[in-house]
């Protein structure tokens, strides 16, 4: 059994990924000796990165390194290596060295003196990112603690380390939008903080423009909570107590003789409630897209290529189907080809 696995999504990280796997190796190494594998995750890469992962998995026997068919976002890719892994404990990192891998040993002894489950990295400072981007975070991750009945920790990304009981938890969980913090919240045990700063990225540019963080807010909120949907309910009566109040006024002038003038506020009003039915018809249909994705049941991700040494008859991509108690592996959406 191997006792560490550590996991990191990797796209376009050609100019990161030596100096990674130059840190978080040593890191490892100083922790558990050679006891442990290193598995990158190529989500469809359009640069070298998984050139540079062919070449050092050649060198290295403790990485395994996976190729995506195409690029399938963060947390699928992050979802394809987690599927792989054989640790005792799991170590989810980014690959763009925001989050110091000598942290693992900070980890591991939070993780031994608590009894935790999953010791989260806490950020207390993120250098290096925009206010627009702090601020949108800080925002986000407090509207969505106000929307969701489970605890999900504010200020923290993927950066975690968890046991295997945890993980093989997460892992049961099947939806295809992955809030995968979120999901480690719901999943319950014992949780514990590790507050750290945040560095600058090693190199390159961030991948999460507004569009996939926007996305990620709304898998985040759909997948936890129900609470927009409530919505209408709360907005339609509402506008029946302003309909009422508008009612009595009219009423009030009229009984004194005069009539509300008014083809403008007539408009206005058409306007207001046509843009309310839109606005709740659209949160509707954020939550009935959903529902339609996952009943197609697609795998997660398609697996190109494994280098190295995978476990044997892992589940690939697809979920509900996990394979007979006998061992007989399930649907596998990608084979492992190449195991050294
Ligand atoms: N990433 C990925 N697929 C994507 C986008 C990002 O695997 O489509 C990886 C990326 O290589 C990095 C991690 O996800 O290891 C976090 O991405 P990034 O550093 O760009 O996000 P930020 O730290 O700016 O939120
Ligand atoms: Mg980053």
């Amino acid at each position: 059994m191997t006792a560490l696995s550590i996991v990191i999504p990797c796209y376009n990280e050609e100019a990161c990924i030596d100096e990674l796997h130059r840190r978080v190796t040593a890191a490892a190494r100083k922790q558990v000796g050679t006891d442990y594998e290193l598995i990158l995750i190529n989500d469809g890469s359009r640069d070298g990165t998984w050139a540079s992962m062919q070449r050092l998995a050649a060198l290295d026997p403790q990485l395994v390194a996976i190729n995506l068919a195409r690029n399938h976002g963060h947390q699928l890719a992050l979802t394809a290596g987690l599927d792989l892994s054989l640790g005792e404990r799991i170590l989810i990192i980014d690959a763009d060295l925001q989050d110091p891998p000598e942290l693992l040993a900070d980890m591991m002894a939070k993780m031994d003196a608590e009894g935790a489950d999953v010791v989260y990295g806490l950020r207390v400072s993120r250098a290096g990112e925009t206010v627009g981007k702090k601020l949108s975070a800080a925002m986000f991750y407090r509207l969505l603690d106000r929307l969701t009945d489970i605890e999900i920790p504010v200020d923290t990304g993927d950066f975690r380390l968890m046991s295997r009981r945890a993980l093989d938890a997460l892992l049961s969980l099947p939806e295809q939008a992955r809030f995968i913090r979120g999901m480690v919240a719901w999943i319950g045990f014992k949780q514990l903080p590790l507050p750290y700063h945040r560095a600058e990225r090693h190199a390159g540019e961030t991948h999460y423009p507004l569009s996939k963080m926007l996305r990620l807010a709304f898998d985040a909120v759909t997948g936890f909570s129900t609470a927009p949907l409530r919505l209408a309910t709360q907005l339609g009566m509402l506008l029946g107590v302003l309909a009422l109040l508008f009612g009595a006024y009219t009423l009030f002038v009229w009984m004194r003789g005069g009539t509300v003038e008014g083809w403008t506020s007539l408009a206005l009003l058409v306007i207001l409630l046509g843009s309310a039915q839109m606005f709740v018809l659209g949160l509707i249909g954020e939550y009935l897209g959903r529902v339609y994705v996952e009943a197609k049941g697609r795998p997660l991700y398609i697996v190109a290529d494994v280098i190295g040494s995978a476990r044997p008859g892992a589940r690939l991509g697809y979920r509900g189907d996990a394979g007979a108690a006998d061992g007989t592996p399930g649907r596998a959406a990608g084979r492992i080809d190449r195991v050294r």
